[in-house]
């Protein structure tokens, strides 16, 4: 076993200077109130207040979230006089698609989103033959300053609103639908937090999204909270307030480092909760929910990529017991102007022999998209934007 000194380790600092973490956005203006903001509740009293009769919420709800439409002209039970003014209430236009790249012969498509004041988000659609996933962003850009993620040297900008990230939902949810994605007809079954922004810096937006995302429909989207992954930095207070929703999505940390002196550096919020206490409250998660957590970790070449750190991980994730937990290495996406890469191969393999040489199970993450900068870290859309 080599420990390699902290001196002979390529550091962030190296070449750019680490960019603070950042708690507060940058922009306070509020998007619009959108129909997909509210409950059910406050949709009947938004109708309402429109001057129509209540059992409109339920025609706009099931144009909204089962035929994925917020266009009047599809809306064709609603009355014709006040149809227009009505969807144009309900809902305001919250995102614009301004450039589309695909690969994968189409099955995977990141889109370029702008907002109503102009800030710029991505979500990644990536359909498999037996699934199909969306990626989504929960702000724009992100104050966590992981300095191996695109997003991460951006700063944030701002907060989405619940209908700002439920747009991207329906989006991607009408295009399957609409046999857009090459495969025939589908629905959407998986959806990750792991676009933009730190989805748990977003606590309430997140929570209202998740809420209506596995809603029956017409109410919501009536997907299944299993397979919707939150993914976060480790907000430990955060954390253990998302075992207490009692919605069992599934949570994702990013540990990749599992010592502190390298997780500082890595993932600088770890100077303010430490590996022990993010495994701690990812443990927590399990005992509440009964849901594997994921843990992730970014394979980064000569980084954090060695088989004792490999072997340490092993042991704490043990130490807090067995089958609560498996581990998700991610081969590095190299971002614009990093310094750093992905791990040789038979380094990735013996990182992931020792993990399971532990009991754990592990499974590489694959790199879907990375051709068009849409894996995981890449995203980058200020930047991506002339
Ligand atoms: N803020 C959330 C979501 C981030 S994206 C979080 O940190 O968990 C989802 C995953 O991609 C995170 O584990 C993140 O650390 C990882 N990631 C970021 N940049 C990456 C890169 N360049 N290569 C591989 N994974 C990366």
């Amino acid at each position: 076993m080599s420990v390699p000194s902290p001196a002979s380790q390529v550091r962030p600092g190296d070449e750019t200077t680490p960019i603070p973490l950042q708690m507060a956005p940058r922009r306070r203006g509020k998007p619009p109130r959108h129909f997909a903001d509210l409950t059910a509740a406050e949709r009947v009293a938004s109708v309402v207040e429109a001057g129509e009769k209540p059992f409109r919420a339920k025609q706009l709800a099931t144009h909204y979230f089962t035929h994925f439409t917020s266009d009047p002209a599809e809306m064709t039970d609603l009355p014709a006089a006040s149809r227009t003014a009505l969807a144009e209430t309900m809902f305001p236009q919250l995102i614009r698609p301004t450039k589309v790249m695909e690969a994968d012969g189409g099955t995977t498509v990141k889109t370029l989103w702008h907002l109503f004041d102009d800030a710029k988000v991505e979500s990644v659609l990536m359909r498999y033959p037996q699934r199909t996933t969306l990626c989504v962003s929960s702000q724009a850009g992100c104050g966590m300053a992981c300095p191996f993620c695109a997003t991460g040297q951006l700063g944030l900008t701002r907060n989405l609103s619940t209908a700002e990230i439920l747009e991207q939902v329906r989006a991607a949810f009408r295009a399957l639908d609409r046999g857009e994605i090459p495969g025939g007809p589908a629905r959407l079954n998986n959806l990750v937090f792991m676009g933009m922004g730190e989805p748990l810096a977003n606590y309430k937006a997140i929570i209202e999204t998740v809420r209506t995302l596995v809603a029956p429909q017409p109410d919501g989207l009536g997907m299944s909270a299993r397979n919707i992954t939150v993914s976060t930095v480790g907000l430990v207070p955060a954390m253990r307030k998302l075992a207490d929703e009692g919605i069992p999505v599934t949570l994702a940390l990013s540990l990749h480092a599992p010592d502190d002196d390298l997780r500082s550096e890595l993932v600088p919020i770890n100077t303010r909760w430490s590996v022990d206490e993010a495994i701690d409250a990812a443990r927590h998660y399990y005992d509440v929910t009964g849901r594997r957590v994921s843990i992730e970790y970014a394979l980064i070449k000569d980084m954090n990529d060695h088989g004792w750190r490999a072997d340490l991980l092993g042991k704490k994730l043990n130490a807090r017991g067995r089958g609560w937990v498996h581990v998700n290495p991610i081969p590095l996406n190299p971002t614009p102007g990093s310094i750093w890469t992905a791990s040789d191969r038979e380094v990735e393999d013996e990182f992931v022999a020792r993990l399971r040489g532990h009991g754990i199970p592990t499974t590489i993450r694959d790199t879907r998209g990375s051709d068009i900068d849409g894996a995981c870290g890449q995203l980058a859309a200020e930047e991506d934007d002339e």
